[in-house]
């Protein structure tokens, strides 16, 4: 396994639920044992959770799954006929499966790098610096109207600091969940006291003395701030794998049953896999699709033949709202409220394209939004 964070330890775990009983190596390049990312953004964030908190395992199950974790120790190249992972620290390990599970890494502004104050969140060290820049409640300016720039302006706000939230999309998350979701999401954020800019280009970050001082947006106005927060998307990390001969684009691309090559596989936020039932490729950001998606790898490398065609699921929390979708939504899916009522803030959505529901949203509704998705996805 080829990073050590949800999926590849997910796989190393269906592995052994599979009765694998050889040797498993899982190399990752952060120290940390593994840890799982959504508390990052919310309760690690705000101050509820320690790191300890955060991690997928406690060590006795580590233990228990009898791997050889090497951490800290990046992969830097793949030799894909010898299915050989060399690492930074000069090591070389030879397998008869390679996973490749090595994640996104945030984008960054052209701007920012060096700049005190400005931050991106990934990992539990992105996390901790930034928890302790917002202790002091500075003013803070979230760029990047996407799912993870919305959950960090309702932390930021939950932790009283001043926040403005600023990005390309009409409303917060329009691309993902269409007008008038998002129309209900910046309506949240408003009540609550984020102020929002929304579809504006950022075109620079304005410095004094080494710290940024605010968000210069392409109409002309400027957005003061103590800390700045960059949330603009990320991309699959496959520079390892440059010069290897697999196909990249977008991420590893895999066949329909997470294959790269024979012997190599890809799971998890990296993999852009042919999914059979959209017959398309497709990648996925989410939580679920790590464990999913790494135990149908699993299957496959004990020698079962199994496609993977997730009904794909994310949630995301902000201040006291739970929103969940399944299914994959499009931007030109047509969206009908079919349960509850948006101004008592409990409903579920549906999205439906040519005559089919394609996805089902619920806000503030976890035990109908499962009902729904089994009745209507399954
Ligand atoms: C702040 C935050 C909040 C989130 N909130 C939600 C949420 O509310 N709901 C939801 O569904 N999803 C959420 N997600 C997404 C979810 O966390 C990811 O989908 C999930 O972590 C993907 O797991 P992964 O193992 O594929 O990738 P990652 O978790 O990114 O793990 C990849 C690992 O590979 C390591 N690595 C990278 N390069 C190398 C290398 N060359 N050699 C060895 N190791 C390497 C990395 O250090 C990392 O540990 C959130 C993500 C973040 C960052």
């Amino acid at each position: 396994m080829v990073g050590a964070s949800a999926a590849g330890l997910s796989t190393a775990e269906a592995l052994r639920r599979q009765g694998y009983q050889d040797p498993i190596t899982i190399l990752g390049a952060e120290a940390d044992p593994p840890y799982d990312r959504p508390p990052l953004s919310k309760q690690y964030l705000r101050g509820d959770w320690d790191a300890d908190r955060t991690r997928l395992r406690p060590d006795s199950m580590l233990d228990a799954l009898g791997a050889n974790f090497i951490l800290g120790d990046p992969a830097i190249s793949l030799d894909v006929d010898r299915r050989l992972v060399r690492s930074a620290a000069g090591r070389e390990l030879a397998a008869d499966a390679i996973v490749i599970a090595t994640g996104l890494r945030p984008r960054a502004l052209p701007d920012q790098a060096g700049l005190a104050g400005v931050h991106v969140l990934r990992t539990l060290a992105d996390a901790a610096a930034l928890r302790a820049d917002l202790s002091n409640a500075p003013k803070v300016v979230v760029v990047g109207n996407g799912v993870l720039g919305v959950e960090l302006a309702a932390t930021a706000r939950q932790l009283g600091c001043a926040v403005t939230l600023t990005g390309r999309q009409a409303a917060p998350m329009e691309s993902q969940f269409g007008p008038m979701v998002a129309g209900l999401v910046a309506q949240l954020h408003t009540t609550e006291g984020v102020e929002l800019h929304s579809g504006t280009a950022v075109t620079g970050l304005t410095p004094a003395d080494g710290r940024v001082t605010g968000v210069q947006l392409a109409g002309g106005d400027h957005l003061p701030a103590e800390v700045v927060i960059v949330a603009i998307g990320s991309e699959p990390v496959t520079d390892w794998l440059a010069g290897s001969g697999l196909r990249l684009d977008d991420g590893v691309v895999c066949d329909s049953r997470c294959r790269a090559a024979d012997g190599i596989y890809a799971a998890g936020d990296v993999a852009r896999w042919y999914h059979d039932g959209q017959r398309a490729l497709l990648r996925l950001e989410n939580r679920t699709n790590a464990t999913e998606q790494a135990a149908c790898v699993a299957a496959n490398i004990v020698g079962e033949s199994h496609s993977y065609v997730p009904v794909p699921y994310f949630w995301s929390d902000q201040f006291v709202t739970k929103i969940q979708v399944h299914g994959i939504q499009t931007a030109d899916a047509e969206v009908t409220v079919v349960e509850g009522n948006p101004a008592d803030h409990r409903f579920i959505a549906h999205y439906r394209r040519d005559d089919r529901v394609i996805a089902v949203l619920g806000w503030n509704m976890p035990k109908q939004i499962r009902l729904h998705k089994q009745q209507y996805l399954t």
